[in-house]
């Protein structure tokens, strides 16, 4: 028997069942994979800038040291919010006092025609891995002959979109250097708005923009998706670009499960909560991280899905669920505002800090960048110092002139044991 149920070990699901399992609660999580898997560096892994293993971490290994925490490896095909069960692919059933719905986010392709079958998301470390394997082959057989395009066409200028596209203009650029790819070949990026980066200021979007297009990047604005082929992207203002690679960074919505679960949802699928994170119509239900809408103040709009907002959220949904079993008032979630940042490139970084938004750009955004995400790290690893020194590298390294083989790049020096590293299935569906 267990006292609280955590559904996904993302930021959310580890940050609630760490918080629950310090103070001696009997929780279960549940994932569909046996790792945790940190998204802000999947760009890289996708880039081959960092292996797979590098940025997921078995969940088991994370929990070694609470004893209180158990993990259990299986797929929920259906939640009951009304008795707080789980139900599971291998035909069990888990139930508990607590249920924390932390199932995440998955892509959302808008019903665009193409676009699930031949696009590449980039939500999980096995579409991260399945988008460098598919760059490497084109890549070898430009070797051996093949003409087709090798242009990249990234759907979306958000922060991933704009990361990627920056890293990937890098990367196409260093392999064209060595004779390894066309010279024609190009990153193009395309988005409906007027502008990059569109929640943040216009100083930062310009900083993006010169960045952007000084790496090479074909900036495509005021354009949409209108269908999705094998060998081609066309867009409503009828230009069709040759592509075998289209990176879909487009938009996402809440998981499966959240969508099929019952209850209130809002903004993209996601499942309605009250100011205390729990769901109303379902005592002992909460939902955290990006399968949640999370209110953040009367007439305000809901938070956004962000690394901080989910680590956050599954933390305090677990002090809740103590104020809950020790009959104390349940507290409104405050959220401590880090700011919106993106890396553009090496060198290159735009960061507004803090609630206030305070504008930097350049080495100091990548610092402000590189102390969120350790801290965000820390919940998982506790070598943040060794993520440090892989990160500044890789922001001041000279990319072109020194990593092009790929065939190993530089590790973090994460220390762990070879039990330790997560096993990345590729066959595995990647969301749902
Ligand atoms: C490419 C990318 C880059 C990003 N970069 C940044 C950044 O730089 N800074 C930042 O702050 N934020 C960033 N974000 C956003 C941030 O990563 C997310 O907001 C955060 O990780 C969400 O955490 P979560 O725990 O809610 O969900 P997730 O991390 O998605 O975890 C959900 C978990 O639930 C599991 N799950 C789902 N459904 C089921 C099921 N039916 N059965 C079993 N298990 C299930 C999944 O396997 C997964 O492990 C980025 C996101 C992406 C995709």
């Amino acid at each position: 028997m267990t006292d609280a149920l955590v559904l996904g070990g993302g930021l959310a699901g580890v940050a609630a069942a760490q918080t629950l399992g310090e103070a001696g609660i009997r929780t279960t999580l549940v994932d569909r994979t046996d790792y945790h898997q940190f998204q802000p560096l999947l760009y890289q892994v996708a880039t081959s800038q960092l292996p797979a293993e590098d940025v997921a971490r078995p969940l088991r290994t994370i929990f070694a040291d609470v004893p209180s925490v158990d993990v259990v490896l299986a797929h929920v095909t259906s939640a009951s919010l009304a008795d707080r069960t789980l139900v599971l692919d291998d035909g069990r059933s888990l139930s508990a006092d607590h249920l924390v719905l932390a199932a995440g986010a998955r892509p959302n392709f808008f019903g665009i025609p193409g676009a699930q079958e031949h696009a590449f998301p980039l939500y999980s470390v096995v579409d991260a891995e399945r988008l460098r394997l598919h760059h490497q082959a084109l890549v070898a057989e430009a070797l051996v002959g093949d003409t087709g395009s090798r242009d990249v066409v990234v759907v979306g200028g958000g922060p991933t979109g704009v990361e990627v596209s920056g890293a990937l203009a890098e990367l196409v650029a260093a392999l064209q250097a060595q004779g390894r790819m066309p010279a024609d070949a190009r990153v193009h990026l395309v988005d409906r708005g007027q502008a990059v980066l569109g929640q943040f200021s216009t100083r930062a979007q310009a900083y993006a923009h010169k960045h952007l297009d000084k790496a090479g990047v074909d900036i495509r604005l005021g354009a949409g998706v209108k269908e999705v082929h094998v060998d081609a992207v066309d867009l409503d203002d009828g230009t069709r670009l040759p592509t075998r690679t289209v990176i879909w960074a487009g938009g996402e919505s809440a998981s499966a499960i959240a969508q099929s679960a019952g209850s209130s949802t809002g903004r993209g699928g996601r499942i309605d909560v009250r100011p205390d994170l729990g769901v109303e119509g379902y005592p002992g239900v909460w939902a955290v991280g990006d399968v949640a809408n999370i209110p953040s103040g009367a007439g305000a709009p809901t938070l956004p899905q962000l690394g901080s907002v989910a680590q956050q959220s599954g933390r305090w949904a677990a002090q809740n669920i103590l104020r809950s079993m020790q009959g104390d008032e349940l507290a409104p979630f405050h959220y401590k505002d880090k700011g919106i940042m993106a890396m553009i490139g090496r060198n290159a970084a735009v960061a507004e800090v803090g609630a206030h938004r305070h504008e930097v750009d350049g080495p100091i955004a990548f610092a402000a960048w590189l102390g969120v995400h350790a801290m965000l790290l820390s919940g998982v690893h506790s070598r943040t110092d060794a993520f440090l020194s892989w990160a500044w590298d890789y922001f001041e390294r000279d990319h072109a002139a020194t990593v092009e083989s790929h065939d190993a790049p530089r590790r973090i020096a994460w220390g762990d044991d070879a039990d330790d590293v997560p096993h990345i299935d590729l066959g595995a569906p990647a969301h749902g």
